[in-house]
């Protein structure tokens, strides 16, 4: 059998940032309104150091307004609710991204729920999760949107597809299941507890893992053809000392045997950056009574 069709989710992902950046060009030209992220950071974690640079760097790119505020590690609740408050007044904001994980200490669910829902880019507010599992139209969480947009990018048939997820995290597991139910798909949802791991996902014609367990997914795991986007994002350390990045699907043999299937590094992780650009635009659109700009409206099937 040939091998499977590589999903590129870097290329997709440049498409749809380009496709950000024309719709918000637009807004700016026809109704001198500059869509806006507001990033809070707090403490001095590297890593979301690190992430939020990027997604200034990816808002810049595609024309947007940035806003960073920092916060010091033993800031404390109010504070940040005080700043949250603040973010959700201003007007130039339309999308508020709060960088987890936060200090021990803080609760991130006093936090999240603190976020005016219109500006929830991240869409981990309960009002936008209610919203998703009951096919009402909502800000949709990035990972998850990025997953289907690969899936309708690679052409995979939805409607009464069997569709596997692997994991039920509150950010990608259970957000990426009630999409592929949106979309039609006929869903299971495994986890820690589930028996027949493998047997389950032999029958998918769609496989999603989000586990953040190392090519745990096996070749063997999978049916003939299917389509597996692989979330997982983990940095195993080679006989040679060398860290590289591996995801939850054991690739080389999974290759063999899908029909397509996204690679780690360059699958979904682009897309989620991508998707955050997304949401500030139709975030700033959406407050406003706009309709969703159409370069970036056909994206994700349902949302
Ligand atoms: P979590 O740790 O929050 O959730 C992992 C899920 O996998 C849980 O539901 C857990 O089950 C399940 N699980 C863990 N081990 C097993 C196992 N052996 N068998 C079956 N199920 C198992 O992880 P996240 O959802 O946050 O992330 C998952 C992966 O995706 C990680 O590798 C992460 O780095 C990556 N990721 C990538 C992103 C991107 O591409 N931009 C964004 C976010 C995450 P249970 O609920 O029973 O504990």
């Amino acid at each position: 059998m040939a091998e499977a069709t590589i999903i590129d989710g870097k290329a997709i992902a440049t498409g749809l940032r380009e496709r950000v950046a024309t719709a918000a060009q637009e807004l700016r030209e026809t109704r001198g309104i500059q869509a806006g992220l507001a990033a809070v950071l707090v403490g001095d974690d590297p890593a979301s150091q690190v992430y939020v640079r990027s997604k200034a760097r990816a808002c810049a790119a595609a024309g947007l307004a940035s806003f960073q505020h920092r916060l010091p590690a033993d800031a404390g609740l109010a504070a940040i609710l005080d700043l949250i408050a603040k973010l959700n007044a201003d007007e130039r904001v339309d999308g508020i991204l709060v960088q987890l994980p936060l200090p021990s200490g803080i609760d991130p669910r006093e936090v999240i729920a603190a976020i005016d829902p219109e500006k929830d880019v991240d869409g981990f507010h309960p009002v936008n999760v209610g919203r998703l599992w009951s096919g009402d139209p909502g800000l949709v969480p990035c990972t998850p949107q990025g997953v289907l947009l690969l899936l309708q990018a690679a052409n995979t048939p939805l409607a009464g597809a069997e569709a596997v997820v692997l994991g039920r995290s509150a950010i990608v597991g259970r957000p990426v299941a009630a999409l592929l139910l949106a979309a039609d798909c006929t869903v299971t949802i495994v986890h820690s507890k589930s028996r027949d791991l493998a047997g389950i996902c032999r029958r998918a014609d769609i496989v999603v893992a989000a586990i953040g367990r190392p090519t745990m997914v096996k070749g063997d795991w999978l049916k003939p053809g299917a389509t597996v986007i692989d979330v997982g994002i983990n940095r195993i350390t080679g006989p040679q000392g060398g860290v590289r990045l591996v995801g939850d699907v054991d690739f080389a043999a999974a290759r063999r045997v899908a029909g397509a299937i996204t690679p780690v590094p360059g699958g979904v992780g682009p897309m989620t950056i991508a998707c955050l650009l997304r949401n500030t635009l139709l975030a700033a659109c959406r407050r406003r009574g706009l309709p969703d700009p159409a370069a970036v409206s056909a994206d994700v099937i349902k949302v």
